[in-house]
């Protein structure tokens, strides 16, 4: 069931995302070469709690299959969903962060990918094609529109550019838990799905890959990577469906 949010519930989800971006800009701030990325989690850990919240990933999951960490760390093939550990981050890598916050009960979701030091072309090239991919499903996410004008919106600006969209893991609603309903497929067809309307709260998320769409799990039962073991990036935002057309909640800024 879809959850139609009220303003006042807008209001405490944004203060959330807020969080959520805020503390994606810091830990985005911290990527360079030889960072441990168990280092990011702590820090993003300790700056969620500092600021009243609490990291909503940490311990998500079904019994004895919990999410082990704070934030997710997923590098080069990776897609989604990495668990932070002692890797150490090399030149050239690109490294998704994803980042959910619970600030007083109610929940943001966001995630970037970023180049470590210098990256080649084409992982520049596909970082940029997934934020592109993100901004063209946010443009078409509208009062009156549907999920596939979302979903559509992200498979046509990522095939363009000669990428594939990931299928098994989709966008979704957030704001009173951390995944509602709708499911948001990054791939699909116009005018088909759910009819979008003010007060729905959606988290787009498009993963995005290098080679084709098909996706492995790694051996901790979690980490989710490109089955050719090509590049993926992965940019996502809390979004408020509004009368105007909608605002995006996950912007760093005054919380
Ligand atoms: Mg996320
Ligand atoms: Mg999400």
């Amino acid at each position: 069931m879809v959850i139609i949010k009220t303003s006042h519930e807008i209001e405490q989800i944004k203060k959330s995302c807020v969080l959520t971006a805020n503390t994606i800009k810091f830990v985005a701030e911290k990527i360079k070469p030889g960072v441990k990325t168990r280092s990011l989690d702590q820090m993003a850990e300790s700056f969620i709690i500092k600021h009243g919240g609490k990291p909503s990933f940490k311990g998500y999951g079904l019994p004895g299959n919990e999410f082990p960490a704070s934030i997710c760390v997923s590098i080069n093939d990776e897609i989604v969903h990495g668990i932070p550990g002692d890797r150490l981050l090399q030149e050239g890598d690109i490294v998704g962060i994803d980042i959910g916050t619970n600030l007083n009960g109610y929940f943001g979701d966001s995630a970037v990918t970023v180049g470590v030091g210098k990256i080649s072309k084409i992982a520049q090239k596909l970082i940029e094609t997934t934020k592109e991919s993100l901004f063209a499903g946010i443009k078409a996410a509208i009062s009156g529109n549907y999920i596939g004008d979302i979903s559509n919106a992200i498979q046509s600006t990522a095939e363009r550019n000669h990428f594939s969209v990931v299928r098994e893991f989709v966008g979704h609603g957030v704001g009173l838990k951390v995944h509602e309903d709708p499911q948001i497929p990054n791939y699909g067809r116009s005018k088909t799905g759910l009819r979008l309307e003010k007060g729905m709260v959606l988290a787009l998320e498009p993963m995005v890959n290098e080679g084709d769409y098909h996706t492995i799990y790694g051996q901790d039962g979690w980490t989710v990577k490109t089955a050719d073991g090509k590049l993926s990036a992965h940019f996502e935002h809390s979004i408020a469906i509004t009368m105007e057309g909608n605002e995006i909640l996950t912007l760093a800024g005054e919380s």
